[in-house]
């Protein structure tokens, strides 16, 4: 059988937070995700028991309820999570804070980090991140969410959507224009649930991700303090592409992780699977179909773990955690298209989980930073 591959760069203590993450899936979400992802929701009780299990903090300072690490742990734990749990849109809607909080981790004062951390590390409180816009998402820098200040208070008009997390988020880390038209003009606000003018206009429902809510926000004439504001007043635009760089790696993390569970599912369809009076592995075109998978899986897990390991040491890789995004989304959309294939009509039915994963893998060309805007991105650092 198939080993589970791993990253390079794991150690002994990746093993065991691998066996901590497999352990609460198997428990926590295996069992109900596939419910869930049909309820297009999961317990709101799933965060607390994940920030008691221990897998809320990972990533995070000690000194913040966090249980410290890298983006290498975050990594391994999210592999876990996917292929234990065998809901995306479950550990993704449970991850939220991954996008929400770092930039108040980074930027915010001690008060902000009491205040937004410690509860949401705590599974408390549920956090999102709110960057795009109904007008567009790609032109971050065009965002025209307005942020006007009026004493101690900034008064907030306008709208966000594709929000994760976003209908039940008890804070929202947003991106407002503060100042004038362009990059320099952005701020990050923490905007929070209850907030008069701060509502969840909409529920949107989507193609994959089920178990996980995604909203439109709307804020009208909405009164947020100063305090809320994280890091300096327009000077937010650096933040978000620094986020970036994190989210994509933990995008394309995701991505490895979908598609080793989809061809695990495949194997084992296939050798049990009889056609003309014999498993499915008994042909060579499955044979060379699985061995390709697991060829693209193999080059897109390296090329994640080496962009990770590049960030953690400091290195400016926009280009390679662009690449890595990329690399590991197509694989992902090839891998799941496969193993829908081999499994025949079966591919194509709600009750097989590759159905459901070869749904769930077509957000991650788009999420997070669209295909092109990585190629942008990619043609923008080599420079033609
Ligand atoms: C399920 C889901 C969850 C999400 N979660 C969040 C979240 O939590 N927080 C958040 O802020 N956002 C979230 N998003 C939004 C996501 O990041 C955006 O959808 C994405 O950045 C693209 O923006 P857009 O949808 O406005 O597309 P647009 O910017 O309108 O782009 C449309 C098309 O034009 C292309 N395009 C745009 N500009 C260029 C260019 N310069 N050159 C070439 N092609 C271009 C794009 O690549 C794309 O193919 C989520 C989206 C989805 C679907």
């Amino acid at each position: 059988m198939a080993s589970m591959a791993t990253y390079l760069f794991e150690t002994e203590e990746h093993a065991a937070l691998r066996q901590q993450a497999r352990r609460f899936a198997e428990r926590h979400i295996a069992p109900h995700g596939a419910a869930w992802e049909e309820d297009e929701e999961f317990p709101r009780a799933l965060y607390k028991t994940a920030a008691e299990a221990g897998m809320t903090g990972i990533g995070y300072p000690e000194a913040l309820g966090g249980s410290g690490g890298d983006l290498t742990h975050t990594l391994v734990v999210a592999d876990e999570l996917v292929i234990a749990g065998k809901s995306v849109g479950t550990v993704v809607g449970l991850g939220s804070h991954g996008i929400a909080l770092p930039m108040i981790v980074r930027f915010g004062t001690p008060e902000q980090q009491r205040r937004f951390v410690v509860p949401t590390l705590r599974g408390e409180q549920i956090a999102a991140l709110a960057i795009t816009e109904p007008g567009g998402g790609s032109d971050v820098a065009g965002l025209t969410t307005r942020a006007v200040r009026d004493g101690d208070d900034y008064v907030i008009t306008g709208a966000k959507t594709f929000i994760t997390s976003g209908v039940r988020a008890d804070l929202v880390t947003t991106a407002v224009r503060t100042g004038g038209t362009g990059h320099g003009g952005v701020s990050i606000i923490v905007i929070e649930k209850g907030t008069p003018g701060f509502t969840v206009s909409k529920q949107l429902k989507k193609t994959g991700w089920w178990a996980s809510d995604t909203a439109e926000l709307t804020f009208d004439e909405c009164r947020v303090p100063v305090a809320n504001r994280i890091g300096p007043e327009n000077a937010a635009f650096p933040m978000i592409m620094h986020n970036f760089a994190s989210e994509r790696l933990a995008l394309a993390g995701q991505c490895v992780a979908i598609a080793e569970l989809a061809y695990r599912e495949t194997i084992a369809y296939a050798r049990q699977r009889q056609a003309f009076g014999k498993a499915l592995t008994g042909f060579q075109v499955t044979r060379h179909k699985l061995a390709d998978m697991s060829s693209k899986l193999a080059a897109a897990r390296a090329l994640t773990g080496e962009a990770t390991q590049r960030v953690i040491r400091g290195e400016v890789a926009a280009a390679l955690c662009a690449q890595a995004k990329n690399v590991a989304t197509d694989m992902c959309s090839e891998v799941v298209d496969q193993a829908v294939q081999l499994h025949g009509g079966m591919g194509y039915m709600r009750e097989t989980l590759v159905e459901r994963l070869f749904r769930d893998a077509r957000l991650y060309p788009i999420g997070g930073g669209t295909r092109e805007i990585m190629n942008e991105i990619i043609a923008k650092v080599e420079g033609y």
